[in-house]
């Protein structure tokens, strides 16, 4: 289940692109090793989109010969991509949008030294972001997530993963999460929403984390799934979070109601991997902190392993997740941007990329694929996300850049130009 069906769409073709990344002819399952590098480019390239999906992809010389756009081209909106990159829109698998205040206090008290869980025994962190979540009205949530999918697509994301997670009772998770879907409804881009009661322990039960596991599995799970108000549940496994044998129950509680799972794992301390991978995550996410010896079932499955560097970045972080031990033991890599107020508040995929190229040792070429077919692959959206092929979701971002290595290359400024959520552009090329 996942938002961003039942738009409408003008039939478009895009021309003169100066390269197309295709992302085509995906292996079965998500790229890995060599294929992340493999992005499929199109020069001179053409991409026709109509009722949202995309029809052909070929050049332009070959599509401006074609009998049935002779025939139809009034229909059809010409968009003149001269001197830019297409690729397909981006999918951020990892997101936590629905938050009231930025933590500011968090970020000063960050400078001078304070780590993670100082900050968080100072009643900072993401205790402090319940509060707010807790008082704001339903409206005000989803005007806050609507503001932050205008920015996502502003970006080139057309796909995201949007979290609950600040709310941490049964009234504000479902507050959260039908704010995720009243503010997807008003997107043309696609949302999946995931549940993420797991987040932290909340102040009144401090000192009685199972009883708020309980909770979670007894009380929150079955109304949430019953409404189909989420697609996956989340669990953060970690030291002064939940135990991997709490994550273990909340698994299995979600596979009793048809949700399908993922975990933020080894963000502060390693967790062995084993428990979790029985219950065959769609991805487990951060990774900084994981056991050599648990990459060979991680490379074996179809379980991806999302980086979110942004995350690393802004905590003033040396150490990034080591992208080469995963890549070279033939495990399947994403990148997410984990927006979010307190160790994360970035939007950009394209950000990303960059410190995944400068910090993590990831070609460009393979950020691109983590960012596009192998996020899409971590969110189950494969078969309809990720590459630029005929019966894919017309899912575009058009970059003002002539060579692909120009996405990363350029940080700190947003260089996209235009993009195309289901067939439905946002923005406008300047002629
Ligand atoms: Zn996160």
């Amino acid at each position: 289940m996942q938002y961003g069906d039942c738009v409408k769409s003008k039939p478009l073709l895009l021309l003169n692109i100066t390269q197309l990344l295709t992302m085509r002819s995906a292996p079965r399952g998500p790229r890995r090793g060599a294929s992340l590098s493999d992005l499929g480019i199109i020069q001179d390239a053409a991409v026709l989109c109509l009722a949202g999906k995309i029809v052909s992809v070929g050049t332009t010389k070959d599509a401006l010969r074609d009998p049935w756009l002779k025939k139809s081209h009034k229909k059809v909106t010409d968009i003149d991509c001269r001197g830019r990159v297409v690729l397909p829109g981006f999918v951020d698998s990892h997101t936590h949008p629905v938050f009231v205040h930025p933590r500011l206090v968090d970020f000063e008290n960050r400078i001078p030294g304070a780590n993670y869980e100082e900050i968080a025994e100072a009643g900072g962190g993401i205790r402090s972001s319940i509060d707010g979540v807790r008082k704001a009205s339903k409206t005000a949530l989803t005007q806050k997530v609507s503001l932050v999918l205008a920015d996502l697509a502003s970006h080139g994301t057309t796909t995201l993963e949007a979290k609950s997670g600040y709310g941490l009772n049964l009234e504000s998770e479902l507050k959260s999460l039908e704010a995720i879907r009243a503010a997807a409804r008003e997107w043309p881009g696609t949302v999946v929403p995931t549940f993420l009661g797991a987040h932290a322990v909340p102040p009144e039960y401090r000192g009685r984390s199972q009883e708020y596991v309980d909770l979670i599995c007894n009380e929150m799970m079955p109304p949430i799934a019953k409404r189909k108000l989420a697609r996956f549940v989340d669990v953060f496994c970690d030291r002064g979070a939940f135990s991997a044998a709490e994550a273990a129950q909340i698994f299995t509680a979600a596979e009793k109601h048809g949700l399908a799972v993922r975990a933020h794992i080894g963000q502060l301390s390693e967790t062995r991997l084993g428990s979790l991978l029985r219950y065959q995550p769609a991805s487990l996410d951060h990774m900084d902190h994981v056991n050599d010896a648990d990459l060979p079932a991680l490379a074996r499955s179809d379980t991806v392993a999302t980086f979110v560097p942004g995350a690393n970045y802004f905590l003033g972080l040396s150490k990034y997740p080591d992208a080469r031990r995963f890549i070279e033991s033939g495990v399947a890599v994403a990148l997410a941007t984990d927006y979010n107020p307190g160790s994360s508040p970035m939007l950009s995929m394209a950000m990303a990329m960059s410190l995944a190229c400068t910090h993590m040792k990831m070609s460009p070429a393979e950020a691109i694929a983590a960012a596009t077919i192998n996020g899409a692959w971590a969110l189950r959206l494969a078969d309809r996300k990720g590459s630029v092929e005929p019966g894919k979701d017309a899912d575009l971002a058009v970059f003002a850049a002539s060579d692909y290595r120009e996405i990363p290359y350029w940080f700190g400024a947003n260089r996209c130009a235009l993009t195309i959520m289901n067939g439905v552009p946002s923005g406008r090329l300047p002629s």
